[in-house]
């Protein structure tokens, strides 16, 4: 049986994707076998009766499933940070870097619209926090759409893998898609708005087929919500903690006022930077609190 991959779902409808060919498919026996209802992401197996039309048979084991948008099998989440208009926010970075990772998705940060940067004063700091997430671990792009690079600088990332799109509006997330695939003429604008509406819309979602890889139409983790985190947790979102924590002294060590704490020392030390444990902090508070604060 030919396998393929679903890159659309509408209206009782799945679209396979199988090389060139796309074929439009109803389910069958999937719902009732195992009552899995096939997502967009999803590899699957499908009888097609002619080039065009067929049917999903069968729905092959998920690596992850994201809610909003509906989705599944992401290899990783491209996180747009702009380097101004708006200014580059590590809290707002590290609140979006803990969501994705708690997802167990592995997060890529771009920062985007370099070339409005005016002075050097701005440029070095914004190069700087690249070297900070760098050093952590992190794929930094720097690029912007007016100097043309972006497909150098993305398509290599973005190459056969699942990616979906985060970043607060405005940052240029739309902007980079039309480069990479101008014959889609996503307005810019609009898909902004598309987000503001995401949460309470069934926008429904498509995987666009970037270079040899897929990307989600529609931009993720939209709700910045700790929803489901707990402190426990969040030293696994902090990479640079989760190494470090074996060296504390005691066992579940959250790193905040427990004695001979290694995380606490290395943020002494400067190998980690003050900034990322305040933000630490911070969440660990927020979700001790439940009470979101941004
Ligand atoms: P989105 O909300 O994240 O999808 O952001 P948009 O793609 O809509 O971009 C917001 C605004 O920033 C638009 O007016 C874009 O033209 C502009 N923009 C996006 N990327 C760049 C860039 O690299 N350089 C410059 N100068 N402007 C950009
Ligand atoms: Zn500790």
């Amino acid at each position: 049986m030919p396998q393929g991959k679903i890159v659309k779902a509408l209206s009782g409808f799945y679209y396979v994707q199988d090389g060139e060919r796309l074929i439009q498919c109803r389910g069958r026996g999937v719902f009732r076998k195992n009552k899995v209802t096939p997502l967009v992401g999803d590899e699957v197996e499908y009888q097609a009766d002619n080039d065009q039309e067929g049917y999903v048979l069968e729905v092959f084991s998920r690596k992850n499933e994201l809610i909003r948008p509906p989705i599944c099998n992401v290899d990783q989440a491209i996180l747009v940070f702009s380097a101004v208009e708006p200014d580059f926010s590590t809290s707002l970075l590290d609140r979006f870097l803990v969501l994705i990772e708690a997802n167990d998705i592995n997060p890529v940060i771009v920062i985007s619209k370099m070339d409005l940067i005016l002075t050097d004063e701005v440029k070095e700091k914004v190069l700087s926090f690249a070297k900070d997430y760098e050093k952590i671990g992190y794929n930094v792009v720097l690029t912007s759409t007016v100097e043309s690079t972006v497909g150098k600088d993305l398509l290599p990332i973005l190459n056969d893998k699942i990616s979906v799109f985060a970043g607060q509006s405005g940052v240029g997330k739309s902007s980079l898609l039309n480069v990479l695939r101008p014959e889609l003429e996503l307005k810019t604008d609009d898909i902004s708005t598309h987000l503001g509406r995401g949460k309470h819309t069934t926008r429904h979602v498509e995987l666009i087929a970037v270079g040899s890889g897929f990307v989600a139409d529609t931009p993720g983790f939209s709700s910045l919500e700790f929803t489901g985190i707990e402190v426990e947790d969040l030293t696994y979102c902090f990479p640079e903690m989760h190494e470090r924590s074996g060296n504390c002294k005691f066992r579940g060590c959250t790193h905040v006022k427990e004695p001979a704490c290694a995380i606490k020392e290395a943020v002494e030390s400067g190998e980690i930077p003050q900034y990322r444990y305040e933000h630490y902090l911070t969440f660990v508070e927020e979700i001790r609190e439940r009470k979101p604060r941004y």
